[in-house]
């Protein structure tokens, strides 16, 4: 293994030991941060910028396959200026999270389906896929390590990021012989810390996000950075998000930013809960598949199917559709409250939380907090509380 890999910012030799709960080398760091100001970074986490103590790190090389991994001291890596990340883009991501429970324990939100779709994702950009329970056992170690870094308030959540590129140093235009996948870690408190506000959004038809047959249903860094500029407009708009039409006909509802959307319809009397379907270029959200689920048990019916702009602002108007929201991991539900774009504006639910957006929000929240059954058997346990004085 390269030592760049092994490079902990110490400079020094020190002790690694074997972990009872996990096949990576543990290396723990010799300075973790102390408890006092750990406390008051998990209460005043501006999103994305704290990092717990350690990552993990997992080596690639075409032939030999996937290395042994190592939970070292969260820092920089080092890369070679021609690696192929840098210069073609191989790079694809997840982000969940783990919760902790009312018993002081810890579980995350179903990260074997992250794992199937980083596995997805490395297909698309011709990577190495990572077996599932690798990339389970890597978040499980972490976690289980930086396990005081997890927040007990509800709404807050350690916010957990794998992620993939191609290390190999060299400027050939093919896939990478050589890839790192890394994962860490960033607690998370309240998306909104003033309770949730619908969001204004624009609808771009100037750019597209994804077209059939790119990289749209790939979680992969490229379609993030495509997507910024649009974005920027939108907010010059005066908007918070940008909401993706499909590239063909620019008609079709896709997404919003970096969430997956619903439509609350009212059809005979029923509450009906519909997401554009997966249309090759949308990125196949958790959230989304789990609201689909959900709605059976609340009682409203699903469906996935395409949704104009044009079908939008008529339902809204003859009163047939009477929400719509954004869903993700990040925010988990975000009603969209103002839609604009160059034809005209108009509101969802008088720009307000309707009661369907709400439930649908506190029935995975409680789910994910522990607060509510777990009947779908999303939830995976990283620590039993019952175990934890023991070990500690
Ligand atoms: C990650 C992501 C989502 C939401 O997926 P979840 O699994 O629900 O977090 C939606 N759209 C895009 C473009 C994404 O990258």
């Amino acid at each position: 293994m390269p030592s760049c890999y092994l490079h902990d910012g110490l400079g020094v030799n020190r002790p690694t030991m074997p972990s009872p709960t996990t096949t990576l080398e543990v290396r723990p760091t010799a300075t973790p941060l102390p408890a006092a100001e750990r406390e008051q970074r998990i209460r005043n986490p501006a999103f994305g910028r704290v990092f717990t103590d350690h990552m993990v790190l997992i080596p690639y090389r075409a032939g030999p396959g996937w290395g042994g991994g190592v939970l070292q001291p969260y820092g920089p890596i080092s890369l070679d200026p021609s690696a192929s990340v840098l210069h073609y883009g191989q790079a694809i991501f997840e982000g969940f999270k783990a919760y902790r429970q009312p018993d002081g324990g810890i579980k995350t939100y179903r990260p074997e389906a992250n794992a199937a779709r980083f596995s997805a994702s490395a297909r698309r950009l011709a990577m190495p896929e990572l077996p599932t329970a690798r990339f389970v056992e890597a978040a499980d170690a972490l976690i289980r390590q930086d396990r005081d870094w997890v927040p007990s308030e509800v709404g807050h959540s350690l916010y957990v990021r794998p992620l993939m590129i191609a290390t190999e140093a060299a400027l050939g235009v093919r896939p990478a012989s050589q890839y790192l996948f890394l994962l860490f870690a960033s607690p998370a408190g309240l998306y909104f810390p003033k309770g949730i506000k619908p969001v204004t959004v624009w609808l771009s038809d100037e750019y597209v996000r994804a077209a059939p047959g790119g990289t749209g249903a790939a979680k992969c860094a490229g379609n993030y950075a495509a997507s910024l500029l649009a974005q920027r407009q939108a907010e010059g708009e005066g908007c918070d998000q940008v909401v993706w039409l499909d590239a063909i006909e620019r008609r079709y509802v896709e997404e919003m930013g970096g969430m997956n959307v619903f439509f609350v319809y009212r059809e005979g009397g029923r509450t009906v809960l519909v997401t554009p379907e997966q249309s090759g270029s949308l990125l196949p959200g958790i959230t989304r598949a789990s609201i689909l689920e959900l709605a059976r048990d609340l009682g409203f019916d699903a469906a996935e199917r395409r949704v104009s702009v044009d079908e939008w602002a008529a339902a809204v108007r003859e009163g047939r559709m009477t929400e719509a929201f954004a869903c993700g991991t990040a925010a988990v539900v975000t009603p969209i409250g103002t839609v604009k774009s160059r034809q005209g504006t108009f509101s969802v639910h008088g720009g307000e939380t309707g009661p369907v957006a709400a439930k649908v929000r506190e029935v995975l929240l409680d789910i994910q907090h522990g607060r509510a059954p777990d009947r779908h058997g999303w939830m995976h346990e990283v620590w039993a509380a019952r175990t934890a004085p023991a070990e500690r």
